[in-house]
């Protein structure tokens, strides 16, 4: 390999010069060591520097041209933001050109005849170096910590590179470290500064060996572009070695993202995202250091980008179908339909039937959820009124909140609103909120569910048991039923230990005399055992699926008088 294919950035000169002899002399002495174009006229010249402007390293420009000449070059370089910054080095054999053209912007001059190539190199050496210097300090101010590029300056010569190298295979590696805010909070922002240098190092010498580049992207993801790999294994293991000779207790480690031999013809921020996906889908899990980024990826990714496109058509044309699962009071001698959970499902025109485990959680990432949410509050306060003036009776029906919704300055108007129009009694329109969104301890959830039970609505700990909810947590919340997890109850036929967890559980809602509802019930045995146990409602598949509307209205004119 030559320098200027090996990893080291390809350094591009114009030369522009009306006579072919003084190009040619030019062009032998520099093309060893730069990449070199010509221009034999100045207009000639300024059609070249604005189609590669962002990878020039600099102009040697003859001032005495025929047409257009140097000095006209160099004033509408200066009139032109794109080029206003590419050094220039004039080549002239006239006195006081010189002076001249260093008044116009030109950084430096050679005079013809041509000095000896040395001479020549050095300068123009020199001239480049002047100029990524300033624009390295200029654009790196902000990752003083590490020294690596910042995302601008990174970014930047990953494209250069791959303009100038468009054959050559490229990995793009987003590294993070895990819970980094913990190193910070238990050994201080010092150690930390130390942790993030030390992964710096490492990835510094990573590029020595294999060629690439590499930048601090944000507080403790990097960014690693390096020539293609087959395995991985050394390069995370390089890095990682920096970060375990500090941090010894094994507990932090770095997770990669590769998005392995990229597709260069997509933009490079692009091709990274993909990576930082790869990354994040580590996040939270304990084996797998790195993970690349698949076909698999990036469906999931076009699937969600579609979804959250189709969103709008979708609660405009209403393919948006709640289900109704309906729950029975165990209690008695016969289980009793007592109420109804409402589950939003999506009736997607190209996907067909989408479950809500899959698109709530991305549309509480991006605020979506508020509006999906109302749509379903809205349709279930008519639905109990429609089954109303049908059967002539209320059933409850409980609506999740997610704890996006919680936040919103109108929520309880909202509900209040539905009260009215609908003209349902407030006990029948029941509240889900999950588990961990009490453990937020928000002050807020906590005064907004107050508000909402003083006006009669009742609020249900929903999934309760898989989070970190401590049982006398119970005692101050405000809550009126608690629904017990199917993860809770899953073992409850072949183990003692879980059965008397649930137990424990009933013993202590009893107590406080809230009912308990188990949830995801599938199995008659686990019906016997709950019953034992003094449970009150459960819903689950052992007595029925969530039902699209139209069954759910045939359940309930079978069963109306269980609810009266
Ligand atoms: P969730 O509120 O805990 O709802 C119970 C989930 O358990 C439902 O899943 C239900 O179909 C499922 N399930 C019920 N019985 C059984 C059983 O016997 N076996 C098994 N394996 N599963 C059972 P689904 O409908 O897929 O909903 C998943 C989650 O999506 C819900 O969990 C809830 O958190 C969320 N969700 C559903 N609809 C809405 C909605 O309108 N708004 C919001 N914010 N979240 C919703
Ligand atoms: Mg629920
Ligand atoms: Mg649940």
């Amino acid at each position: 390999m030559s320098s200027k294919d090996t990893n080291e950035f390809v350094k591009f000169v114009l030369v522009v010069d009306d006579e072919e002899i003084n190009r040619e002399i030019l062009g032998m002495i520099l093309e060893g060591s730069y990449e070199v174009m010509y221009a034999s006229d100045g207009q000639e010249a300024l059609d070249t520097m604005r189609a590669f402007s962002d990878i020039l390293g600099l102009v040697l420009l003859d001032i005495m041209m025929p047409r257009m000449d140097g000095y006209q070059v160099l004033e509408e370089m200066q009139s032109d933001p794109s080029l206003q910054k590419i050094p220039v080095i004039v080549l002239t054999s006239e006195k006081g050109a010189e002076i001249k053209s260093l008044k116009m912007g030109a950084a430096d001059f050679l005079t013809k005849p041509y000095d000896r190539p040395e001479v020549i190199l050095a300068r123009v050496r020199h001239s480049i170096e002047l100029y990524e210097n300033t624009t390295l300090i200029q654009s790196t101010e902000n990752d003083s910590l590490t020294g690596l590029y910042n995302r601008e300056f990174f970014f930047n010569y990953c494209e250069r590179y791959t303009k100038h190298n468009p054959d050559a295979a490229m990995d793009a590696v987003v590294i993070n470290i895990n819970r980094f805010h913990l190193i910070n909070a238990l050994y201080g922002r010092h150690f930390g500064d130390k942790v993030l240098c030390a992964v710096s190092n490492r990835l510094r010498h990573v590029i020595q060996v294999r060629g690439g580049m590499a930048c601090r992207y944000d507080a403790d993801t990097f960014y690693l572009y390096v020539p293609h790999l087959e395995d991985y294994e050394e390069l995370t293991n390089n890095v990682i070695i920096g970060v375990t000779e500090i941090i010894k207790d094994g507990d932090t480690r770095l997770r990669f993202g590769i998005n392995s031999a990229i597709d260069t013809s997509m933009e490079i921020e692009e091709n990274f995202s993909w990576a930082l996906q790869a990354c994040n889908s580590l996040r939270g899990q304990n084996s797998g250091t790195y993970a690349i980024y698949d076909s698999e990826m990036k469906e999931k990714a076009v699937r969600c980008a579609r979804l959250m496109d189709d969103f709008e058509t979708g609660i405009s044309e209403r393919q948006f179908k709640v289900y109704y699962q309906p729950k029975f009071n165990i209690k008695g001698n016969e289980p009793r339909l007592s109420s109804a959970e409402a589950l939003i499902r999506w009736e997607h025109p190209v996907y067909g039937m989408i479950s809500p485990g899959e698109f709530i959680p991305l549309f509480e990432d991006n605020g979506l959820i508020q509006k999906l949410d109302r749509y379903v509050w809205t349709e279930v306060g008519r639905q109990i009124s429609e089954w109303h003036e049908k059967y002539g009776v209320y059933i409850s029906v409980s609506v999740n909140v997610s704890r996006v919704d919680i936040y919103a300055h109108d929520l309880i108007d909202f509900f209040v609103n539905i009260l009215t129009e609908y003209g349902i009694p407030a006990d029948h329109y029941m509240l889900e909120i999950t588990e961990s969104a009490y453990t937020d301890n928000s002050e807020q959830l906590v005064n907004t569910l107050q508000e909402l039970r003083a006006l009669g609505f009742w609020i249900e700990m929903d999934d309760f048991g898989t989070g970190y909810s401590s049982l006398n947590m119970l005692s101050v919340l405000p809550i009126d039923i608690l629904k017990v997890d199917k993860a809770f109850l899953s073992n409850i036929i072949t183990d003692a230990r879980a059965r008397k967890m649930v137990e424990l559980v009933l013993d202590i809602a009893d107590f406080m005399e809230m009912p308990v509802v188990a949830e995801g019930v599938e199995k008659e045995e686990e019906y016997h055992i709950l019953k034992k146990l003094g449970c009150d409602v459960i819903q689950g598949y052992y007595f029925s699926k969530p039902l699209p509307e139209a069954e759910m209205t045939k359940l309930l004119e079978e069963r109306a008088d269980d609810v009266r």
